[in-house]
């Protein structure tokens, strides 16, 4: 070899290492960059709580609920609703237009509410995790939403059947004195001093004052029923103690097919607009403590009361507002909750016990009540609570005793 040509062989073989180095990291850094998404924590797809797995049934008779906790929404016309939008959908309407946002998959897969899931669409059998902290009713803060006029007509049948299962931690919200009716039962009746009339004011002193109540009773969850709700409480339990009450929980059943939209006057000066859900009060609904807590700048010590005069909205609504347009959090959509606003006649009767909250309503017209079979007679019990309650707790002192069969 021409010992003239070597540096210039040595030349050109280090120019090719080098190329071959610089080659090599551009395609290291090319793979790196691939690389750099699939190394990222995955982000979170809905911003809802997660139900966590449940443990057994806390209560006697839960069994059965497994197969109905699938939610989704179901719309119906309310007053309220009505009377803000005029766009909702009719009693027999029903709108299955969204199922809850983290149970989708399993729901569409399933194709059917029935199924052996849990609410939020984890688990799907009665076995779990959470038996360190199994919720308990006493944990549950109930406020019943009445007014003077409706003492007699309405909160005795609701005292005489699912509030004597949850007399310590029900609080009946009212407008007057009723102090004979408080020796008889021992309810615990507050008197709000509200205004007795059905207006949007009067209705969200009522609201505030629950608050207020809920937040100082140190309880995990604050659920809201009007006086013509039935609470089944063994229901209740279950569905609550899938999520966790330090979770941003909203549970309730919308009224629309569509979130409604208000003119924005607490963040701005009501130049834009907001749209968002919200469960309808008729129906009752449920927040955990967590979101509870958020909701004070807005909610607490007479807030509620401004930010409903500012939005200018009743009170369910202006709980979604805070909850939905303030705090960010979405409400969980449920078809447990009921009002009378929609055909209570079309629940399946072997799924009615097995809902969360029941109505009754229409006497006027066309009489809008479940259609359950029991002890009493539609003339001896024309809401059917008496009836859903003895078949719920049949040991109870006023319930038909079924007969003793005739030996021959
Ligand atoms: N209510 C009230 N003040 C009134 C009228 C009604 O606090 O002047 C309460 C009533 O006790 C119930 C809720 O508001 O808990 C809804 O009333 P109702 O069922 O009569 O009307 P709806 O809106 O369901 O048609
Ligand atoms: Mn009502």
């Amino acid at each position: 070899m021409n010992p003239l040509h070597r540096p210039v062989r040595m030349h050109i073989a280090s120019v090719g290492v080098s190329k071959f180095c610089f080659l090599f990291s551009l395609a290291f850094c090319g793979l790196l960059l691939l690389l750099i998404p699939a190394l990222q924590p995955p982000a979170r797809q809905v911003d809802l709580p997660q139900p966590r797995p449940h443990t057994r049934p806390t209560q006697v008779g839960l069994s059965h609920h497994s197969q109905v906790l699938a939610v989704s929404v179901h719309a119906e016309k309310t007053d309220s609703a009505t009377r803000l939008n005029g766009n909702s959908v009719g009693q027999e309407g029903s709108i299955q237009t969204e199922i809850i946002r983290n149970d989708k998959k399993e729901m569409d897969a399933k194709g059917s509410p029935e199924r052996g899931a849990l609410p939020g669409g984890k688990g799907g059998a009665l076995s779990g995790s959470n038996s360190h902290d199994p919720l308990e009713l006493k944990d549950i803060f109930i406020a019943v939403k009445t007014t003077r006029k409706y003492h007699k007509s309405r909160l005795e049948l609701l005292i005489q059947t699912w509030v004597s299962q949850a007399k310590e931690q029900t609080y009946m919200f009212t407008d007057g004195e009723d102090r004979e009716l408080q020796m008889r039962t021992g309810a615990n009746i507050i008197n709000t001093n509200c205004s007795a009339a059905h207006t949007r004011q009067a209705l969200c002193c009522k609201m505030s004052v629950e608050y207020d109540k809920f937040i100082e009773s140190q309880k995990k969850w604050f659920c809201h029923v009007d006086d013509d709700n039935y609470v089944i409480l063994p229901s209740l339990l279950w569905v609550l103690s899938s999520y966790h009450h330090s979770q941003d929980v909203y549970l309730g059943r919308p009224s629309l097919d569509h979130p409604i939209e208000a003119a924005e006057r607490v963040k701005s000066d009501g130049s834009v607009s907001v749209k968002f859900w919200f469960a309808t009060g008729g129906a009752g609904f449920c927040i955990s403590r967590g979101l509870a807590l958020k909701m004070s700048p807005w909610a607490s010590l007479g807030n509620f009361i401004s930010t409903a005069e500012k939005i200018r909205l009743p009170d369910d609504c202006t709980i979604g507002y805070i909850i939905e347009a303030l705090l960010e959090v979405s409400l969980t959509h449920t078809r447990l909750f009921h009002s009378h606003l929609e055909n209570l006649q079309k629940l399946p009767a072997d799924s009615i016990l097995k809902q969360v909250t029941l109505s009754y309503g229409g006497f006027e017209n066309r009489r809008n009540v479940v259609s359950i079979v029991g002890g009493f007679s539609l003339a001896e019990d024309p809401t059917r609570f008496k009836t859903v309650h003895c078949l719920l707790y049949p040991d109870t002192d006023w319930c038909p005793k079924p007969k003793p069969r005739h030996k021959n």
